[in-house]
C-alpha cells in the first residue's frame, strides 16, 4: 500500500498520520498519508463543526490520544521503539510544549474542551508530513487497483485522486432534524443558535437521542431557564459509559474482544457504548430535578398551535404523545452516511465483498482485523463500524495507537484475488 487517503481530519486520520511518520522516522515502511477536510482539522470539535460549541468538555481521558495505548504490534523488536516515536504526539508532549503541563497535573488533570482537544489536534497535524488537502470527498469509484475520489474545493472546483486505500471517518452530517418545523432544531442548529445566545425562550424542551450528542445538548440546555427538560430514547433508563477498568480495558485492549460471543458483545457496547452519557454529563444531570427520562421511540411529529407533539412508542405500551415548545433532534450521526460517496462499480464491489445488498449489520460483520472490508482488493477502513467485530474503541478515541497499528499493517494478503476480480473489474 503506497497511498493512503483518509476522509476527514479527525483524530483518526491524525493517529494514522503520526505513526505513519513515526514508522518512517525509525527507518520502517509506511504509505504516505493524504487526509481530505472539508472544514478545519480537528473540525467537528469546532463551535463552526456543527456538533459542539467547543466549550464543552471531552468525555475520555485527554491521554487517549492519537498514539493511546502505547502498546504498538506492528514489528517484533521495534515496538518499543514505535512506542517512543509516537510520544512525540501526546497530549503531554502538547501540554509540555505549550508549558502548561504543570499547571495541568495540578488542577488534577480536567477534561479539555472541545476547542483544546480540536487545538491538541491541529498541533499533531502541524508536526506530521500528511499531506492535508482542503475540500470535500464528494465521489468515490474503483480504479484499476485502488480508488479515484473526487474532491471539491470550496469555490466548486473538483479534482480526482487516485490512491491505494481509503479510510472513511466521522458521524456524517449533523443538518438533518427528525422534521422542518421551527421548534425542532438539527443537532448543527442548536449549537448554532446556542454559540450565539439565541436559543429560543422554552418552558418544556426535549433533546431526542441518548448519546455523546445528546449529551452535550443537555449539558448546554439545563444552563438554560427551562422548566422541565425531558430526554427521549429507547433505552429503558440512562446509561452512564462504563467506565470501570473491566470496562476501559475491554475498549483500550481489544484482543480480549473476539473470545466474546456475538451477544455479549453487543451487550457490552449496549451497556457501555452506544446510548449512554459519560459520568460527567450524568452527574450534572442527576443533580438537576428539571431533567426527566421518557422512554420510547418517535415516530411521530406534529404542529400544535406552534408547539411540537412528539408520538412515542414502545414496544410495551400504547404510543404516547407530549407536547414540547423546542426539541433538539440529538440522535447522532448517519453510520452508513459514507455510500452516498460511492458510484454504481464502488457500490457493486461493496455489494460483493460482504455478500448482499449493504445494510448495517452486513458491512458491521466484514470488518476484518485491520479494520476494513474484508474481500475487498483495494483497502476500505472503516473504523467506525468496527465495534462488534473487532472492538468497541475502534469507533471513538479509547485506543487510536491500535487502529494506526492495524491501518498501516502490511498486508501479506494484498495479491490475492477479492472482489475486484471476481466482478471483473480489473481495467
Ligand atoms: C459532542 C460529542 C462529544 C464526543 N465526545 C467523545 C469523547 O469524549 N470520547 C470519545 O471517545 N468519543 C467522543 N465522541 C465521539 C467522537 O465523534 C469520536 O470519538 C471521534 O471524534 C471520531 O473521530 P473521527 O476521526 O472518526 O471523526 P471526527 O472527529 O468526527 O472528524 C471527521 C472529520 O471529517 C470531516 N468531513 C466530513 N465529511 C467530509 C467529506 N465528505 N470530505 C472531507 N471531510 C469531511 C469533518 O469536517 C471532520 O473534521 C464525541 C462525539 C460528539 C458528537
Amino acid at each position: 500500500m503506497d497511498t493512503v487517503l483518509v476522509v476527514g481530519a479527525g483524530p483518526k486520520a491524525l493517529a494514522v498520520a503520526a505513526k505513519s511518520q513515526a514508522l518512517r522516522a525509525i527507518g520502517l515502511p509506511a504509505p504516505r498519508v493524504i487526509v481530505v477536510e472539508s472544514h478545519a482539522v480537528g473540525g467537528n470539535w469546532l463551535p463552526s463543526g456543527g456538533w459542539t460549541d467547543g466549550q464543552h468538555r471531552l468525555g475520555t481521558s485527554p491521554e487517549k490520544d492519537v498514539g493511546f495505548p502505547y502498546h504498538s504490534t506492528w514489528a517484533r523488536g521495534r515496538n518499543r521503539e514505535i512506542d517512543a516515536a509516537m510520544r512525540d504526539f501526546s497530549w503531554n508532549a502538547f501540554l509540555i510544549e505549550h508549558g502548561t503541563y504543570a499547571e495541568w497535573i495540578d488542577r488534577g488533570r480536567p477534561a479539555p474542551q472541545h476547542h483544546v482537544w480540536a487545538r491538541y489536534l491541529q498541533w499533531v497535524g502541524r508536526k506530521t508530513d500528511m499531506e492535508l488537502i482542503a475540500g470535500s470527498v464528494t465521489g468515490i469509484a474503483a480504479a484499476a487497483d485502488g480508488w479515484l475520489v473526487t474532491v471539491t474545493d470550496a469555490g466548486g472546483g473538483s479534482s480526482e485522486i487516485d490512491c491505494d486505500a481509503v479510510m472513511i471517518t466521522g458521524p456524517g452530517r449533523s443538518d438533518r432534524a427528525f422534521t422542518t418545523h421551527p421548534k425542532v432544531l438539527s443537532i448543527q442548529r442548536f449549537w448554532d443558535l446556542a454559540g450565539r445566545r439565541l436559543l429560543p425562550p422554552s418552558s418544556r424542551a426535549a433533546v431526542i437521542g441518548g448519546g455523546e450528542t445528546a449529551g452535550s445538548a443537555l449539558d448546554e440546555l439545563v444552563r438554560h431557564e427551562m422548566l422541565t427538560v425531558s430526554v427521549i430514547s429507547p433505552n429503558a433508563t440512562l446509561y452512564t459509559r462504563g467506565e470501570s477498568f473491566f470496562e476501559n480495558s475491554l475498549y483500550s485492549d481489544p484482543t480480549k474482544w473476539s473470545t466474546l460471543g456475538a451477544e455479549e458483545r453487543r451487550d457490552v457496547i449496549r451497556r457501555t457504548d452506544r446510548g449512554v452519557f459519560s459520568v460527567r454529563v450524568q452527574e450534572t444531570l442527576l443533580g438537576d430535578n428539571r431533567v426527566h427520562h421518557l422512554q420510547g421511540r418517535v415516530t411521530a411529529m406534529a404542529d400544535q398551535d406552534g408547539r411540537v407533539a412528539l408520538t412515542l412508542a414502545n414496544e410495551r405500551r400504547a404510543d404516547q404523545v407530549h407536547t414540547f415548545d423546542l426539541v433538539v433532534d440529538a440522535t447522532g450521526g448517519q453510520p452508513l452516511w459514507f455510500l452516498d460517496l460511492f458510484d454504481a462499480s464502488a457500490t457493486d464491489l461493496l455489494e460483493l465483498a460482504v455478500g448482499g445488498p449493504l445494510t448495517q449489520a452486513r458491512i458491521e460483520n466484514a470488518i476484518g482485523y485491520d479494520l476494513a472490508v474484508s474481500g475487498l482488493d483495494a483497502k476500505l477502513y472503516l473504523p467506525n463500524m468496527a465495534a462488534l467485530a473487532q472492538g468497541p474503541g475502534f469507533p471513538n478515541l479509547s485506543c487510536l495507537g491500535e487502529l494506526s497499528d492495524r491501518v498501516l499493517r502490511p498486508d501479506p494478503a494484498r495479491r490475492r484475488p477479492g472482489a475486484r476480480e471476481r466482478a471483473g473489474l480489473n481495467r
